[in-house]
């Protein structure tokens, strides 16, 4: 391994410069030197390692102190206190590469891309969970539907089966943690000498040092792809629902558990119902005889057109349930209700006929006013008495 360059130097920054100078220089060498923005670059690779670690020393504030003054030796095996075991019973946390990072490349680059690639410097880690939007039509809401969709996602590389190596290279217990990926190191605090646990700098926590890193995943262990897969969407899910499918987020890196996926779903709105939980709503024409004298008209359902009967009397806007023709329940055994909006509608453009037979009907009609049309006139009698 090549003789560690100064934390500042790497970053480019002044021994006395402030958080806000060191997170910016960071951030700027890290866009610059970033595995996905450097594809088959191993010199970026590297840079992009250095600085952060830099980075993460000199982020905290604690770690930065302890740079200042014990120098690289703070950080590295065989350093300060190497020897010392046995002080103190304090173990506390800390290393490199954790903490703020992911944060950062959530920012820069969105989710699972970013994360993936600081993954390098660790060891087995979940997959990033995945998110996927599915446009549903009323009746796949409604009745469920197996859909194929297609995701770019992480998958384990094919090339070195998740461990990062090339095949046929030599990969080693590290010598200095032996596997464990840990070392324990004393520091001298203000409050005298503590012990702290903290990730191998030697393997980067991993417990084993990959020689040659797999050439087609650049030693992660991921590779991005398309990728297939069928997802099944139950009856009775509404606009706005969610599902988990376990598993099929991304790969998780260096042999860690897949990621899951969440299918946001998305329903489009039918041209004639509408929905309202598990029960279907719609409207029904008809014409002011039908409504007098009652009918039979077709509804359509979900499952077809029905016949409906419409009592004789019928007032606008009455609503008719029709049992067991809504949605079905998700998780569950039957279904809502169709609630069926009677609309009467009142003719237009009559012809003469028309309207003469009308003034006949209003005529015979004369003396057999309905109840609440006659206690309408009562009440307006009485106002302008
Ligand atoms: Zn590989
Ligand atoms: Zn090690």
């Amino acid at each position: 391994m090549a003789e560690k360059r100064d934390f500042y130097e790497v970053l480019g920054v002044s021994k006395d410069a402030s958080a806000d100078d060191i997170k910016k220089a960071y951030r700027k060498l890290a866009r610059k030197y970033h595995p996905d923005l450097n594809k088959d670059n191993p010199e970026a690779a590297e840079k992009f390692k250095e600085c952060s670690e830099a980075y993460s020393v000199l982020s905290d504030e604690q770690k930065r102190a302890q740079y200042d003054q014990f120098g690289m030796a703070a950080f590295e095996n065989g350093g300060a206190g190497a020897g010392a075991g046995g002080f103190g019973g304090f173990e506390g946390f800390g290393g490199f590469g954790g903490g703020g990072m992911d944060d950062i490349f959530d920012m820069f680059f969105g989710g699972a891309g970013g994360r993936r690639s600081s993954q390098a410097n660790k060891g087995p880690q979940r997959g990033s969970d995945l998110r996927f939007d599915l446009n549903l039509t009323f009746e796949e809401a409604a009745f469920g539907v197996e859909k194929e969709i297609s995701l770019y996602r992480d998958e384990t590389c094919d090339h070195c089966h998740g461990n990062g190596a090339e095949p046929g290279s030599k990969v080693e217990t590290c010598p200095d943690c032996h596997g464990t990926g840990q070392i324990r190191v004393v520091q001298n605090t203000m409050l005298g000498q503590m012990q702290t646990v903290r990730p191998c700098p030697k393997c980067n926590g991993e417990g084993k040092i990959i020689s040659d890193p797999c050439h087609e995943c650049r030693g992660t262990g991921t590779v991005k792809k398309q990728k297939s897969l069928k997802v099944k969407v139950p009856a009775g899910v509404d606009d706005g629902s969610r599902l988990r499918v376990a598993n099929e987020g991304a790969a998780g890196a260096k042999g860690g558990p897949n990621g899951d996926l969440y299918v946001y779903l998305f329903v489009k709105a039918h041209k004639f119902f509408e929905r309202d939980g598990n029960d279907v709503y719609c409207e029904v024409p008809i014409n002011i005889v039908q409504a007098a004298l009652g009918a039979e008209v077709e509804v359509p359902t979900l499952d077809g057109k029905v016949v409906m009967k419409i009592p004789e009397g019928t007032q606008p806007g009455r609503v008719m349930r029709l049992r067991g023709k809504g949605i079905p329940h998700l998780r569950g055994s039957g279904r809502g209700d169709q609630m069926v909006r009677i609309k009467v509608v009142v003719p237009t453009k009559l012809t003469e006929r028309q309207k003469a037979s009308l003034r006949n009907f209003a005529d015979v009609a004369k003396d057999n006013i309905n109840p609440e049309e006659k206690s309408f006139l009562n009440k307006i009698k009485d106002m302008f008495k």
